[in-house]
């Protein structure tokens, strides 16, 4: 009796073990014909049958001219022209050598060797909202009669503002353009005042003797373009 019901239990587990060895090489199945569906599935109609690479990045139009095409095909008609240099959305990259791109609102395809992307793209961007502008003569002052002479006393700069300690620079607006943020030293600086020429920047102070403690130097000044502050 004992044994018997033993075989039984026995012959129950050998069932069950079969059945649930069944349901996972059932699910493997399924998991292999949905993977082997699915870039089928995500290919689109415009990109004759290649497979989506990347998803959105900052591309860049460093090559040239760029036309966006209806069709990821050069016989398609243009949607819109990117001009040389300019950032655009690169929403998709395909395997048949052309990406998905949006400018200015429009979507069309271009082929993706005359775009740059990712790191190559992004060191564009910055090389061009960051322009280094040499190497400039750092000195400070305020507005006392030694620093200013006749234009000592005022206690508004060039721009019309209130200097301010640290931040207020005076430059040669042919140099550096009055309103533009510069970074010297690691520090941001607004170019506000004039009187300096050349390639000389001076950094207002709110005493002659902070001035005096600033010194003279020489820095790299390097243009944030696209710094609004
Ligand atoms: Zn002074």
């Amino acid at each position: 009796m004992f044994s018997n019901s033993n075989a039984r239990n026995t012959y129950t587990t050998m069932t069950q073990n079969f059945y649930l060895k069944g349901t996972i090489l059932f699910l493997a199945i399924l998991f292999c014909l949905m993977f082997s569906f699915l870039p089928v599935s995500a290919k689109e109609t415009n990109t004759s049958g290649s497979i989506k690479l990347s998803t959105t990045k900052t591309g860049f139009t460093s090559k040239g001219k760029l036309q966006l095409k209806k069709k990821a095909s050069k016989k398609g008609k243009t949607v819109i022209t990117i001009p040389k240099n300019k950032e655009c959305t690169v929403l998709k990259s395909y395997t048949n050598g052309w990406s998905l791109v949006k400018y200015s609102n429009k979507k069309g395809y271009a082929k993706t060797n005359k775009l740059s992307i990712g790191k190559e793209a992004e060191q564009l961007i910055q090389q061009m909202n960051q322009v280094c502008l040499g190497l400039f003569r750092i000195t400070a002052y305020c507005n006392c009669a030694k620093c200013c002479g006749r234009w000592a006393g005022s206690s508004l700069s060039f721009s019309h503002r209130l200097p301010q300690e640290g931040f207020t620079i005076s430059v040669d607006p042919s140099v550096i353009p009055l309103g533009s943020y510069v970074l010297i030293d690691g520090h941001i600086y607004y170019a506000e005042d004039t009187g300096v020429h050349g390639n000389s920047v001076d950094i207002f102070c709110s005493s002659h003797g902070s001035a005096l403690s600033r010194g003279m130097h020489y820095s790299n000044v390097i243009l944030l373009k696209n710094y609004r502050g």
